[in-house]
């Protein structure tokens, strides 16, 4: 039986519940969520969200815009970044009036606080000035995601949306540019369902899982990206890939720039303050390209720290900044360093590596978030994306802090409205009852393969050498080893068993999957990183260091093939008022 809804939104994180509270009540609408709703990855986010507000000091959308585009290394569209810094401000008091528990400053307004790359002139009369940090972050202790998630969670729940949890989406009904749904299965039961829509948003989040050291939930594995790959759709400059410097060595867990916002300090081996080297007027609150490639660079010049695995961190010492503060704005992650690496970060520095954290690239929309068919901006009717598996393009070669969370509620309520307007006229297409014949298919074949391969060995390889070769650091070499070697992960993928053969929680059939996604992202990820020989951002080639704007002032849409490497073509940046100039800090 085919269900049918006037609106489905895939995925029950931040972006996903915002479009959802955005759908008036009259239209039916579905949220498919493949793990609880509340355990989406939104959750974790730790530090805030940003808003030029000017509760603690003077600052203004502008200043935030223009931070965003520098730190995007100018590869950000400046008409969306405008639209999402402008509404920030609206978007932030809404939040609160959703009922958003934020924290206060002593006048009782919303408390904003450092992140990096967020400033302000230092002189206002001369806007390119030199620039000082400015709080900005809007947070709630270091639970910021978790109370964002909490109150659209809620608020999805009072406007009358449908849940559908545990159900993982396994194929994009597109046909000739329009879109008429999904398929899904029950992953309880492994039933197969048919979603019929007029109106699909996907909001399924990042690849993070691509990499073996990441800060990413275990269900950070692209499906989204993929399932558009697979439809025939491009995706969106795949080679920039952001590490976050401050990762719990060997983990990956997070430890929320906000730390760093409240004074923490990196040092090397030595002691040494080396951010003083790399940025000197912002130091350790430079934008997080900049401090993971200085974080490397520390270690593979000796000044790091040999841990007893044999692998390598710098530190990050809280300590001067007393119990009290730590304990009132930095208690979850101080824990996370208690527990999992019995560290006290009240008396000692915590050990820390840059971690695999945010996907920039994504599934192509405009800033109404309909999703684009083409590098020429047509669009396919009734798709849509938001969050972190849409590009459209605001964080450009690399996001700076909390502009994420800012991401997903400015844009969930685009696409949502959007919807609203699309559905005043929208129709259902015809779909057929066989539409789910494919993920049947599919899961037969894994239940009952008898090939001699385990997803966890291919994806165990996929993630270690992701993180050797198209990491922090890239090159023509690395990246050709990679190729091949991903080549051979896509050959031995056709040949995987799973040992589980029950239709009842199989989470190995969910993973065998989500491989499947995995090594498409991985793909598009790794030949986009080939391809741009250029540094920008994120994206940083040794055999070509320096930013090429004559050639490389473009986005990539990688268009998937047969086999092989994708298509490539190019859309041009938008710019608007900020011309690219060198980015130091
Ligand atoms: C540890 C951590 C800390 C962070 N801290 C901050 C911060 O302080 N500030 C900031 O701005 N940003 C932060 N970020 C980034 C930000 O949190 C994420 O980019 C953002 O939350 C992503 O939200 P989303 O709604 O796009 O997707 P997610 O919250 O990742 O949700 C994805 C949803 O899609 C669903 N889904 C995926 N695939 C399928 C499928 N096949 N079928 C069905 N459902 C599916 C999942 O079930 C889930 O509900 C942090 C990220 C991490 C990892």
């Amino acid at each position: 039986m085919i269900k049918t809804y006037d609106v489905v939104i895939v995925g029950a994180g931040g972006a996903g519940l915002r479009a959802a509270v955005e759908i008036p009540k009259e239209y039916s609408c579905a949220v498919i969520s493949k793990v609880y709703p509340p355990r989406s990855h939104t959750g974790t986010a730790q530090g805030g969200v940003c808003a030029a507000l000017s509760n603690m000091e003077e600052d203004s959308w502008e200043n935030h815009a223009f931070d965003t585009v520098k730190g995007s290394d100018y590869l950000g569209d400046q008409d969306s970044i405008e639209v999402m810094c402008r509404d920030a401000i609206r978007a932030i008091i809404e939040l609160e009036h959703m009922g958003m528990p934020f924290s206060r400053n002593d006048k009782g307004l919303i408390a904003q606080r450092f992140f990096g790359g967020h400033t302000k002139p230092e002189d206002k009369n001369d806007p390119y000035g030199k620039r000082v940090p400015v709080k900005r972050s809007c947070y709630s202790a270091d639970r910021t995601g978790h109370v964002m998630l909490q109150t659209l969670f809620e608020n999805s729940i009072k406007n009358q949306v449908t849940f559908y949890s545990e159900y993982f989406v396994t194929d994009l009904l597109v046909e000739n540019g329009v879109c008429k749904g999904v398929v899904a299965f029950d992953i309880a039961n492994s039933e197969v369902q048919i979603f019929q829509a007029k109106a699909v948003l996907f909001a399924t989040g990042g690849y993070g899982r691509v990499f073996r050291i990441t800060s990413n939930a275990h269900a950070g594995t692209g499906d989204g990206s993929s399932l558009v790959y697979n439809a025939g759709l491009p995706l969106e400059d795949m080679e920039f890939f952001q590490f976050h410097p401050t990762g719990l060595w060997k983990l990956g867990i997070l430890v929320s720039e906000a730390a760093r916002g409240e004074g923490g300090i990196l040092k090397n081996k030595d002691g040494e303050r080396f951010m003083a080297r790399y940025a000197p007027s912002v130091m350790d609150l430079a934008p997080r390209d900049m401090v993971s490639r200085a974080i490397i660079t520390e270690i593979r010049e000796g000044r790091g720290i040999r841990g007893s695995d044999g692998t390598d961190y710098v530190l990050l010492d809280l300590t001067h900044l007393g119990k009290e503060v730590i304990d009132e704005k930095l208690p979850e992650i101080t824990g996370f360093a208690r527990t999992y690496l019995g560290v006290e970060p009240t008396t000692e520095p915590i050990p820390i590596q840059p971690t695999a954290h945010y996907a920039m690239g994504g599934i192509p929309t405009n800033t109404d978030c309909e999703v684009l068919l083409n590098e020429k901006g047509d669009t396919v009717k009734g798709l849509y994306a938001a969050g972190e598996c849409a590009c459209v393009s605001v964080h450009g070669a690399n996001r700076l802090g909390t502009n994420s969370l800012l991401d997903l509620v400015v844009f969930g309520r685009r696409g949502g409205k959007a919807i609203a307007e699309f559905l005043k006229t929208a129709a259902f297409s015809d779909i057929s009852e066989k539409a789910d014949e494919k993920t049947r298919e599919l899961i037969d074949r894994l239940l009952t393969s008898a090939g001699n391969e385990r997803a966890v060995s291919i994806r165990t390889e996929l993630q270690n050498n992701m993180m050797e070769d198209c990491g922090v650091f890239r090159s023509e070499a690395g990246l050709k080893k990679m190729i091949v070697k991903l080549e051979e992960l896509k050959e031995r993928y056709k040949n995987i068993s799973i040992q589980d053969k029950s239709r009842v929680f199989n989470t190995e059939l969910v993973e065998a999957i989500e491989l499947n996604n995995l090594l498409n992202n991985a793909e598009a990820t790794l030949y986009g990183a080939y391809n741009r020989t250029e540094s920008r951002g994120a994206h940083s080639r040794e055999d070509y260091p320096k930013r090429d704007d004559q050639d490389w002032m473009k986005h990539s849409f990688a268009f998937k093939k047969d086999s092989g490497a994708p298509e490539i073509k190019y859309k041009p940046v938008v710019i608007t008022r900020y011309q690219p100039m060198e980015r130091k800090y």
